[in-house]
């Protein structure tokens, strides 16, 4: 069986590959093993570099302080191999294609060598900066990426960066992906300037004497700052409210959820199925170990299947593979079709085609196989 889609799958059928690109989808002839091919399951937010904690810590502003502390402890070599760790355990898991956020520089090169998909984000952060120090930041930043993996910039959050900062990441031009609406607090600090992390800035030593807070919602600014588009993928938009998500559709702006950072911080799930049904490209993506009990999509999908329970399995499996291309600005990405690279999981289908994709969505078994641009993925592509 090759799943096309939801409501779109050939059975039986054959893939036919030629130098790494699919040439052909057809209706088998004769026999063919009990197997379904899926497409590449796209991480669509990930933070590659950052290891899971010592110890959980649940209260957000908290998290982030360790979060930094351990960033600042790790040197270029521990950045490079927990990247490569994590893409280890996500390729052999059926990922093909990832949204990387990284805060080092480091992550490129780790997804150069096992030629992953997707898009590469140089993480910003600074609430302080002015115009000049913005764009100093930017074009350092403003890296190559791979010939499978575009460079985009990631400005952190409201919370982290300057509007000059985001003006200077729109203005390049690049794929965006921006962390909104991740808390109440984040809410909180952007409408009235209190909180968590007005204290937060304060102990940093960035938040400047003059500062006013928007007096609006995080999505309000930053459309206000002129950042939303199909080209900037809001990351987590956990305490958006119906006029933030209509403002979000109009501008088709795609949305990543990460179920297992929504578990791990014990939050709410947000309305997903409405945000579907308003038109809005939703995505699934790990986030990273240190708000996760793990690093796997099947995992996500199982998690999102019980979040969303009237989401049926073909609709997850979308999330996890084609709305993961739109959301990283990448539409060719997280599907099976004719001139597009071979990026597919082969996976055991002892049973109906349904079946399968629910077995498939709820995280059992693993997959047979992993197929990036037509090679086997072997877990040794890091030597
Ligand atoms: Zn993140």
């Amino acid at each position: 069986m090759v799943w096309l889609g939801p409501g779109r799958h050939l059975a039986p059928g054959v893939v036919r590959i030629v130098a790494g690109r699919v040439v052909a989808i057809e209706r088998a002839r004769g026999a063919v093993p009990p197997r379904a091919l899926f497409p590449g399951l796209v991480d669509a937010h990930v933070h590659l570099q950052i290891p899971a904690l010592e110890q959980p810590e649940r209260d957000f502003v908290r998290w982030i302080g360790v979060v930094m502390r351990m960033r600042a402890q790790a040197d270029e070599a521990a950045h490079r191999a927990a990247a490569e760790d994590a893409l280890r355990r996500l390729c052999a898991d059926g990922v093909t294609a990832v949204g990387e956020v990284d805060s080092t520089g480091c992550s490129i090169a780790a997804l150069r060598q096992v030629q992953l998909a997707g898009v590469c984000y140089r993480e910003l952060v600074g609430f302080d900066l002015a115009a000049a120090a913005a764009r100093a930041q930017v074009d350092e930043a403003s890296v190559h990426g791979t010939r499978r993996c575009r460079a985009g910039l990631s400005p952190h959050a409201p919370y982290s960066v300057s509007p000059a900062l985001f003006r200077s990441a729109r203005r390049t031009g690049r794929l965006l992906a921006i962390h909104v609406a991740e808390t109440p607090a984040e809410q909180q600090f952007l409408r009235t300037g209190r909180g968590p992390f007005r204290n937060l800035l304060q102990r940093l030593g960035k938040l400047s004497a003059g500062f006013r807070a928007p007096g609006v919602g995080a999505v309000e600014w930053l459309d206000g700052l002129g950042m939303l588009g199909p080209r900037t993928t809001l990351i987590h938009a956990q305490c958006i409210d119906r006029r933030d998500a209509e403002r979000v559709a109009a501008r088709r702006s795609p949305v990543v959820v990460c179920p297992g950072t929504i578990h791990y911080f014990r939050r709410p799930p947000p309305p997903v199925e409405q945000w579907l049904a308003a038109g809005i490209r939703v995505a699934l993506g790990t986030d990273s170990r240190a708000s996760n009990t793990g690093l796997s999509m099947r995992g996500e999908m199982a998690l999102a299947r019980r979040l969303w329970p009237a989401l049926d399995g073909e609709q997850v499996l979308a999330m996890a593979s084609s709305h993961g291309g739109a959301a990283l600005g990448r539409p060719s990405l997280g599907r099976i079709g004719v001139g597009r690279a071979a990026d597919l999981v082969e996976y055991p289908m002892p049973d109906s085609a349904m079946e399968c994709i629910d077995a498939f969505t709820r995280g059992a078994a693993a997959p047979d196989a992993v197929w990036l641009a037509g090679r086997r993925f072997a877990g040794a592509e890091f030597g």
